[in-house]
């Protein structure tokens, strides 16, 4: 259980307030989460991080002297937006490019790959390294889609340091490539979370059993067994960390190796330190030389009673990035001297548009676009439970709060951009903005997409006809696709999104009405979505738990659908 909250809608930024507020001598507070006091060197690469909440320490807690030196927090369990990253790296840039680093899941990359899209677009340099650390999370051969865990500490280590030590953005980008290539870690879970304000535990392990491999939303595991003693725990943990020794390493006879023994959440210091006495044994009969050990707590998942054990096969340089320094909130190593740099400035990134004013015809298109959001607001209001509950069958029950908050900012953004007579394309482009920045995750990354493209494409000069706004939608798609990298059949809101936009271009191609046009497409639209009940989903935060959704239908498939039936309703009302 999650005893203490308030609002759960507001759990995530009054914890980020508080967090802030308990360590105002190491971090300050930005629009999108929390950068170091201290300003980098003019001239050196930064690094920033970032992830959704609920994982403390990371990500928030890695900020600091000798380690990252901003950090983007996304709602609980949800990347945060591509809006929040940029603020952040703004707030950091210090004029040598930015390192992001981050865990291998899909929403992280989508927004965080947006935001090195919008700021290389201002001429900042940016390189990612992605975290894959987990092992129990794909195979040795595709160690690329394995998520990233409590081996995201050595490498945002290993960047940071480079860094701060004034090397270049390619040789910061090498050195976190290479640390990422010699970090393994197994988690093992004995039970799940509850997130704050919610009903029941998102995920569940049957009492007396272990799941090996779990993730930390809950991702399901390798197989499931009784619990083992402490000593057997550690004797699993180490043997299948060593039966996939780095090939980089080569000979690991006396091999010096970083180790990390991670509490999921309610394990105790006590029972760690028990493992850990055997893992200590275990290690060093297999001739390995043990460099500065970390045993607590570095990535978590609220209640979630688990640990996990992480390997750093070091080579001379990455041992140094491992032992240097550090003092940030949650992470202290050695003594770091007292920075005499500068405060950082904490001028907001808002990143608002511009309003543009429209021509007559736009901003009466503007006027049915306005209601055609707050229409879309009303229905997910009401179905925001139904939406969580479909979502919490396979994915982790977060979709009708993201969607709803998504949506009132969208509702928000859109009346500011009417009452300053902004065109329609303005309109649904700074909504589409609002959307993405609030709802944060996944399906709030992609509604921005949508959106932006339909604005992009009406424009805020002509008419909206038939085929513009089937034009619109068909650049949505492919954008979608492109970012999102769901196919068709894969289970998401591609399946309603594909044929929706196929029957707008019919539509448009037989010169029918918006309104004609439109309503076709709905009932194709409500068909497709109801018709995902029989697919596996194969991509995305459902993907671990997929054999569970068969006879449900997608829940992003679902809200878009609804959505398309009310936005039929006004473009009826207003257009016909
Ligand atoms: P999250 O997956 O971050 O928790 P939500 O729960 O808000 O986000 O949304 C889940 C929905 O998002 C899914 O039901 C699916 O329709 C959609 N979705 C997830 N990943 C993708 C993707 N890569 N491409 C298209 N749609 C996706
Ligand atoms: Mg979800």
């Amino acid at each position: 259980m999650t005893h203490l909250f308030n609002d759960p809608t507001k759990f995530t930024d009054e914890l980020i307030e508080g967090f802030a507020a308990a360590h105002r001598n190491q971090i300050y507070p930005v629009d999108g989460g929390v950068i170091r006091r201290h300003k980098a060197k003019p001239g050196q690469v930064v690094l920033v991080i970032g992830g959704g909440s609920g994982h403390y320490p990371a990500f928030g807690g890695f900020v600091g002297a000798g380690l990252a030196h901003g950090a983007a927090m996304g709602n609980v369990f949800a990347s945060p937006s591509a809006q929040q990253i940029c603020n952040v790296a703004q707030a950091v840039d210090a004029g040598g490019g930015i390192l992001f680093s981050y865990g291998n899941y899909a929403g992280d990359v989508l927004n965080f790959n947006q935001a090195q899209e919008r700021l290389c677009a201002m001429g900042i340099d940016v390189r990612t390294v992605v975290v894959t650390d987990d092992t129990a999370s794909a195979s040795a051969a595709e160690k690329h889609k394995r998520r990233g865990i409590a081996g995201t500490l050595p490498v945002f280590k290993a960047a940071a340091v480079a860094a701060d030590a004034g090397k270049s953005l390619d040789e910061v980008f090498r050195i976190a490539t290479e640390a990422n290539e010699r970090v393994r870690t197994l988690g093992v879970a004995f039970s799940g979370c509850t997130l704050p304000g919610a009903g029941k535990p998102l995920f569940e392990v049957a009492d007396g059993k272990m799941e090996v491999g779990m993730g930390i939303h809950g991702e399901s595991g390798l197989y499931r067994m009784d619990a083992p003693t402490a000593d057997g725990l550690a004797e699993i943990l180490v043997n299948k960390l060593l039966s996939e020794i780095p090939a980089v390493v080569g000979n690991s006879d006396g091999a010096r190796i970083g180790v990390i023994l991670n509490s999921l959440g309610t394990v105790k210091h006590e029972e760690l330190f028990v493992v850990y006495r055997k893992v200590d044994q275990l290690l060093s009969a297999h001739r390995l030389a043990i460099v500065e050990p970390v045993v607590g707590e570095l990535i978590t998942s609220f209640d979630m009673a688990g640990i996990s054990l992480t390997l750093f096969w070091l080579n001379d340089q990455l041992e140094h990035t491992w032992i240097a320094a550090a003092d940030t909130p949650a992470f202290h190593r050695g003594h770091i001297a007292q920075s005499d740099g500068d405060n950082a400035d904490v001028t907001k990134f808002s990143g608002k548009r511009r309003l543009t004013i429209g021509s007559a015809n736009s901003q009466v298109a503007a006027t049915v676009a306005f209601a055609a959001l707050k229409a879309a607001s009303e229905v997910i209001d009401e179905k925001r439970e139904e939406l969580g509950c479909l979502d919490a069958i396979a994915g982790d029950g977060d979709h009708g709060l993201g969607m709803q908050r998504g949506l009132t900012a969208a509702v928000v953004a859109a009346k500011e951009a009417l009452d300053a007579k902004a065109g329609v394309g303005t309109l649904l482009t700074v909504a589409g903005d609002a959307w993405s920045d609030r709802a944060g995750g996944t399906s709030g990354a992609l509604w921005g997409i949508i959106l932006r493209n339909l604005g992009g494409a009406l424009g805020d000069e002509a008419i909206p006809t038939a085929s513009v706004i089937a034009a619109g939608i068909a650049a949505a798609l492919r954008d979608v696709m492109d970012l999102g990298k769901a196919q068709p059949g894969d289970k998401t809101f591609v399946d309603v999104l594909h044929p929706f936009s196929t029957a707008l271009a019919q539509g448009a191609s037989c010169n029918r009405s918006i309104s004609a046009s439109w309503t076709a497409a709905a009932a194709i639209a409500d068909e497709a979505a109801q018709a995902t009940k029989d697919l596996l989903p194969r991509i995305g935060r459902a993907r671990p738990h997929a054999e569970r959704s068969i006879g449900t239908p997608d829940p992003g498939a679902v809200s878009m659908a609804l959505i398309i039936r009310s936005v039929d309703k006004i473009i009826g009302a207003y257009c016909s």
